[in-house]
This record gives structure tokens, sequence and C-alpha cells, in this order.
């Protein structure tokens, strides 16, 4: 009897709510086959907050998003930035993470993850986002020499990058935003990235490897670049769902391994409008009008003297979506509310206040701070009504707690303004997430249903890892049974 083996196929960026829409519009008829033929459900299930890859896959590989507190930010212990992405510096602060957790996919292949997560490291390309990438030759070379993937390659690659480019260039025409990075982040995504990654399953699959988990990165990047609902981005979605036909067709190649399919989306994204639409005005250039003898530095954004020198101090604001965190970089630790009102008077007031800010979270105590424009209330019961309209309010108040009890959440943690769907951005981007509110909050998990995989109760991606662990030591038991 063949062993069995499991996929994961992790599509970025996609919501629940998005895939059945996708689904219902015809848009990906694989998926939809899935359902109807194969016994598959689609289950939403909460990645938590921040909603962004890093804390998600974090969740997911490991079981333990501890200290993520966003895509990137500022370690006052390093003294520097860290991030993923283009010169990714997680690297230096690695060390420190995952300590005594056994990776989902120990012995297996992780492909083009943020994380190694103890896979075979055979199996590049690791991810990075925007141009450099530096996939594994030892997935370029058969990749390049295999005629058959190469020409459909070309034939692909070359019908999306023109695409995408005249896209670009209609929505120039048209003076729809584009978001110039992500179209070119796209561009790289799709006609590269994409190709080696399921190119790199499929061998993994060949070699037998009993877990393999697969990132695709290029409809995130697309949403990034057009908004979620662009004609676009939900093109994307039928390419995505192609690559789930291709890597679900060589499920029975391997006659040694019968493989196992899960896909899944590690959070979604809503539209957004950046900070600066009506002024021009950064929270950075803000934070330095209001603290003129702070040297500010955004990160993804501009650095403001100080009006004396040396400055009274530094302040380091980091970007990611929807999320701002900002460290008052040379006072140690986590500064509490009363110290930062003692140093800084009326500053948390002032970003409160802000027609494009929901709220402040601060460190306040045992419980934490909500601070709004007119209110300031504890992380707790009496958040609930501000909370309801981006999500179940208890639920929520439980993932802010979380992120405010993080030693690397910034001495403000400053939400975007998030309203009837469209979410205020701190980056220069169509579609975003990583804050709270609407789909970017409710990923999906797709699965079959006789597994009897409950994502229900799941409020965080690390409530994922468990769900998944057991249904890969199910698979591998012999005698119970996995597919009909
Ligand atoms: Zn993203």
């Amino acid at each position: 009897m063949s062993r069995r083996g499991l996929v994961i196929l992790h599509l970025d960026g996609v919501s629940h709510a998005l895939l059945e829409r996708a689904v219902a519009a015809g848009a990906m008829p694989f998926v939809a086959k899935l359902l109807a033929e194969e016994g598959y459900q689609a289950q939403p299930y909460r990645c938590g907050v921040p909603s962004t890859t890093p804390f998600a896959q974090a969740g997911i590989l490991y079981g333990d998003s501890s200290n993520i507190p966003s895509y990137r930010w500022w370690d006052k212990e390093l003294g520097a930035v860290i991030g993923f992405g283009a010169g990714g510096t997680f690297e230096l602060v690695a060390e420190r993470y995952f300590k005594g957790r056994r990776p989902l996919t120990t012995g297996g292949a992780c492909i083009a993850a943020l994380y190694r997560a103890g896979a075979d490291d055979r199996f590049g390309p690791a991810y990075t986002e925007h141009h450099e990438q530096h996939p594994d030759r030892r997935v370029i070379v058969p990749f390049l020499t295999n005629p058959v993937v190469v020409y459909h390659w070309l034939r692909h690659a070359g019908r999306a990058g023109f695409g995408i480019l005249a896209r670009y260039a209609g929505a120039r025409l048209a003076r729809r935003r584009a978001s110039q990075a992500y179209v070119f982040a796209d561009l790289f995504h799709e006609c590269v990235v994409h190709h080696l990654t399921r190119f790199a399953t499929r061998q993994a699959m060949a070699e037998g490897l009993p877990v393999i988990y697969s990132c695709f990165y290029t409809f995130d990047e697309a949403a990034h670049a057009f908004g979620p609902g662009d004609e676009w981005a939900r093109r994307i979605l039928r390419y995505l769902d192609s690559t789930v036909r291709w890597v679900a067709q060589a499920r029975l190649d391997n006659p040694d391994v019968r493989y196992e399919l899960v896909v899944l989306s590690d959070h979604g994204q809503v539209e957004c409008e950046p900070f600066n639409a009506n002024d021009g005005r950064t929270l950075g250039e803000l934070v330095a009008e209001w603290l003129p003898d702070q040297e500010v530095t955004e990160h993804r954004g501009g650095r403001h003297p100080a009006s004396s020198e040396p400055p009274a101090g530094k302040v380091a604001i980091t970007y990611s979506g929807g999320l701002a965190h900002v460290y008052f970089t040379d006072l140690p630790g986590r500064l509490e509310l009363a110290e930062i009102e003692r140093r800084f008077p009326s500053l948390v007031a002032r970003v409160a206040g802000l027609d494009r800010v929901d709220c402040v979270l601060v460190k306040d105590g045992e419980v934490g701070r909500l601070l709004t424009g007119e209110k300031s209330f504890p992380l707790g019961p009496e958040a609930r009504e501000f909370l309801s309209r981006l999500d179940e309010p208890g639920v929520l108040t439980a993932q802010l707690q979380r992120l405010n009890s993080f030693p690397n959440s910034g001495d403000l943690v400053v939400f975007g303004r998030y309203r009837d769907g469209r979410q205020v951005n701190f980056e220069n981007q169509v579609g975003g997430h990583g804050s709270a509110g609407g789909e970017q909050l409710h990923p999906f998990l797709l699965t079959k249903r006789e597994w009897g995989l409950d994502a229900s109760a799941v409020r965080s991606a690390e409530g994922l890892y468990p769900v998944l662990n057991s249904l890969l030591e199910r698979l591998a038991s012999p005698g119970i049974s996995s597919s009909g």
C-alpha cells in the first residue's frame, strides 16, 4: 500500500468571501469542481491581527505568531527595523523565535514561504518581495532544461507580462489608481516566482516528501497594485485556479505516495485609500511637526530631521498596510501610556483625533487602552461597541490584547480608518491588509468534508497549526480513511 502525503497550497491575500464570489462567478472552475465533485468545503477562519503574512504564516507553520506585530517593525533591543521582502532582516532575530516548536513542514518542503519551517532546503525559492529573488539552482536548472515547462512558462509569462503592463497603462490613462511598485512586484511574481514555485511543488511531489507547503503571492501583489475587486486581480484568480488544478493532477503521479490536497489563504484584502490622499501629508510628517525636537524616520517613507541638533530623541514609524507602529527608539521597552503622556503631552490624542485614524492602541497596565478621537477606554468589554463594526467584538478584543502584549509592538499602534469596506492605508497601495475590518480578517481553508476539520473556532492563524497537524498525523497512520 502506498504512503500518503499532504500538499498545502497557500494563496496569499484571498479572503473566504472573495473565493466564494469567484467560484460563483465561474472564475475558479477547478475549485468549483473540488467543491461539487470531490467533497471539499471552503471554511472561513480568522487570521487575527495583524492580518499580514508574517504573522499568519508563523501561526500556520509553527503554531506561534508571538511578537510579530506587523510586516515590518522596530526592534528596540537590536536598534533596527525587522522586515520581510527586499533586504529582509528577520534573519537577524530569527533565533529568538519559535523556540521549542516543531514546524509543520519538518522533513518536507516549504516553498516560497517566509520561514524555512524545518523543511528540506533544496526547494527554493525563499520568498522575497519585489526583485531580490534568489531561487535555488537545484530548482532553476531542471526548470530551464524541461522544454515543455519552458514553453508553457514563456507563453504564459509573455501574455501575463504584456497584460499587466497594458492594465497599468490603461489605469494611468483612465486616471485610475495603480500602485507602480506593486505593478512590478506583480509582474515579477506572476511571470517568474509563480512558475518556479509550482514547478518546485511538483518536483517535491515526485520525490515523495511527506508534507509540502507552497506559497503563491501573485494575487496579493496584483490586489495591492490594482485593488482586490479589479478585473486584473480577478483574472489572477483564474490563473491560481489553473495552478491548483496543475498541482492536483499530480496527486497520483508518484506510485509510492498518494497525495491529499489542502488549499488555504492567510488573510484577505480590502480596498484602500492612502493616508496622505487629501493633503499629501504622511503620519511621519505630522508627528515631526508635533514633536519638532525629535528626529522622525518613516520606514517606507521619509526622514524628518529635528529642529535642533543633536535631536532630543528619535522616533521610528513602521508602516504595514493599514497599521502603523510608532516607536521612541531611544527609550527602552514598550512605554506605558502615562509615560508617553508625561514625555509627549497630547501626542496620543492628536494622532487618535485624525479623521483618517480609527484608533490608537497603547500599553496601559494589565489590559491596555484604546483611544479614539472622542473616547478612551480600557481594552476590555468597554471597547465592544466601538469594535463591533470591525468584527465580532469579543474575538477582536482578544486579538488586540494579544497584539498589545507583544514587546515589539509600537509605543503607539495606529489603525487607519476603516469605513464602508474601505481602509486608510499607510503605504501607497490600492488594495491592502494588515489591520482590522472587513475581508482582510477572514481567509479560507479548503479541505475535504470527510476529514471533519473545523475552522469555525480558529481565531488566529495559530489555530490552524493543530488542525493541519492532526490531519498530517491521520494521513501518516495506515488504515484511517482519508479519501473517498
Ligand atoms: Zn500583501
